[in-house]
């Protein structure tokens, strides 16, 4: 997954190409908004700087490197990038918010082709953010190490600990994930399950 969050958010409305361009999404553990790709600022202010209720209100706009994808981070509080600043993944460019057509805190986040409304790409299947009414976990970075994080899960099985924040909990992911985690000849043994899960639950296990 590739949202604008670090650990859990929620999607708050779903994408519908022509009606709805883009996923709402919520933060619960941060409101920090993260660029989800590697590129260029070409706006990052009031969409209306006279009507701070209208349209995406404060938004950064950030064109990826090497590709017509424009990528839109709607309704921020906070703005932190200017026009023409170079972007990285990961790097922090504002703050959730409800400026312009908003009802509550959120972050419009979608993707058009050099910028054209209408001409949406389908966010999910870019992103992989389910398209689903819901809560997840993105995880969180420390410079380029991403982590899974589940500290709220209470029972002992990895499979339902990785399936509560909507992580693949295959045989294949869980032996992908013990050879990141330093865990060898994973058979998914209860041992090696419960290794795997102690990282999970302090969010130290390497995604
Ligand atoms: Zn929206």
């Amino acid at each position: 997954m590739n949202s604008p969050y670090y650990m859990r958010f929620r999607v708050s409305q779903e994408y519908k190409h022509g009606v709805h361009d883009g996923l709402d999404l919520v933060g619960v553990d941060s409101k920090d908004i993260h660029s989800t790709v590697n590129g260029t600022v070409i706006f990052a202010g009031w969409e209306n700087s006279s009507n701070h209720n209208q349209g995406f209100g404060q938004y950064v706009k950030i064109r990826k490197d090497n590709s017509n994808e424009v990528y839109y981070f709607g309704h921020l509080s906070e703005i932190y990038v200017r026009a023409n600043d170079r972007v990285s993944v990961t790097q922090v460019i504002g703050k959730e918010g409800s400026t312009g057509n908003s009802t509550g805190s959120h972050c419009h986040y979608c993707c058009r082709i050099d910028g054209v409304r209408g001409n949406d790409k389908n966010i999910c299947t870019i992103s992989g953010i389910p398209n689903k009414i819901g809560t997840y976990d993105d995880g969180y970075r420390v410079g380029s190490v991403e982590y899974l994080k589940n500290s709220s899960y209470k029972g002992s099985s990895i499979v339902d600990a990785l399936n509560e924040i909507h992580v693949d909990s295959s045989f294949d992911n869980r032996k992908r994930l013990a050879i990141k985690n330093n865990i060898v000849s994973y058979s998914g043994t209860p041992a090696q399950n419960t290794k795997l899960l102690n990282l999970l639950k302090q969010g130290m296990l390497v995604k």
